[in-house]
């Protein structure tokens, strides 16, 4: 092949969408104009769609919005109260999903995963996990995933994952990290746009824990926000960037502070997303990186986008027949074009 001849086309992977709220219609969304990628299964709570030449994203949010499931697409669309595994037995082909699912109970993703471990698929998972406690589970699961021949890609959303990652990198130029502070300013329009997102911040908040926040009701979590002005202000929250980067060898987790504002009133950013990291150079230079995301993109982009360039990692390791379990702070994230 001369050198201006394109490489041989390659056929798009096949990826599927699990769980269809906030974070879901975005990464239907953000698929929509990539060509490396075609995304043809998607399931909620009461449904799931499958079409192997590719699923329409105005077509399914609006049946979503409008009905309640994407199980009520005229074509494709099933209903099912045991969505995921009915489209796992329907669906054998797709290369790899990105679970949007809320983590409600703790337990929720990794009893999803020993769903898959137990169908028999082979493939690629990513999860936008938040809780070290959730991220701890999927990690006893290592040797199951590996035998099972799925590579698991956990904790690559925002944070944790892009600003994990990101503190990472940045903690190359020293010789010892002192510590990795991440602050993050979260602006939605409203609060019922992102269910699970704003209940699993809840709780987080002193006198909630998951159980609690999980029980609440829409009016119990609207009152709330009243009380708030819709503000929520997180501090010290069990964040699992902690133990990605203590398991990658770069700082100790108790050297690691997660905390932010997040806005259920407003899309504007309360304040700029950064993460922090201090440390000592090899010459014994006290410094700090600061990486800080720009205040125009979204928290539905900052977390769709690097779990689909997880996604894409994860499908080059497991072609290189690579299983297991990785973190946000182990791999480069694949740019998908
Ligand atoms: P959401 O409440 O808007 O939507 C959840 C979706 O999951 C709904 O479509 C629902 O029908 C579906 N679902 C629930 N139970 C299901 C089941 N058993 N089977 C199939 N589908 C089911 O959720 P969201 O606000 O988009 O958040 C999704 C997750 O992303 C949350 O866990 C949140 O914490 C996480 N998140 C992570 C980051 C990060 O940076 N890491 C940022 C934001 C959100």
């Amino acid at each position: 092949m001369s050198a201006n001849q394109s490489p041989a086309v390659k056929a798009p992977l096949r990826v599927g969408v699990l769980g269809f709220g906030g974070l879901g219609q975005a990464a239907s969304r953000v698929l929509a104009p990539k060509g490396e990628m075609r995304w043809v299964a998607v399931a909620d709570r009461h449904g799931y769609a499958y079409d192997r030449n590719g699923l329409d994203a105005d077509r399914c949010i609006a049946t979503y919005v409008d009905r309640g499931s994407v199980g009520h697409l005229d074509t494709h669309g099933v209903l099912s109260d045991e969505s995921i595994g009915d489209l796992l037995d329907r669906a054998p082909d797709v290369d790899g999903y990105f679970l949007a699912l809320p983590n409600l109970p703790n337990t929720f993703m990794a009893s999803v995963a020993r769903q898959f471990i137990e169908s028999g698929w082979k493939g690629v998972l990513v999860d936008a996990l938040k809780r070290t406690s959730a991220v701890e589970q999927l990690l006893d699961l290592q040797n199951e995933l590996q035998e099972a021949g799925i590579t698991y890609m956990s904790g690559c959303g925002a944070t944790p994952g892009l600003l994990t990652a990101a503190a990472a990198l940045a903690a190359q130029s020293y010789a010892e990290i002192h510590r990795v502070e991440i602050t993050f300013g979260v602006g939605i329009a409203n609060w019922e746009s992102y269910r699970a997102t704003i209940r699993e911040d809840i709780a987080h908040m002193p006198g909630y824990d998951v159980d609690k926040a999980r029980a609440m009701t829409d009016a119990e979590v609207e009152a709330l926000l009243d009380r708030t002005n819709g503000i929520l202000k997180l501090e010290n929250m069990e964040h699992a960037d902690d133990i990605m980067l203590e398991r990658a060898g770069i700082v100790s987790r108790d050297r690691v502070t997660v905390g932010g504002i997040v806005d259920t009133r407003n899309p504007k950013k309360p304040l700029s997303t950064n993460v922090r990291v201090t440390g000592r150079t090899f010459e014994g230079k006290m410094s700090s990186h600061t990486f800080t995301l720009g205040d125009e993109t979204s928290m539905a982009a900052n977390v769709c986008g690097p779990a689909f360039g997880y996604l894409k990692a994860g499908i080059a390791l497991h072609r290189r027949g690579i299983h297991g379990l990785f973190t946000a702070a182990e791999v480069m994230p694949q740019f998908v074009r």
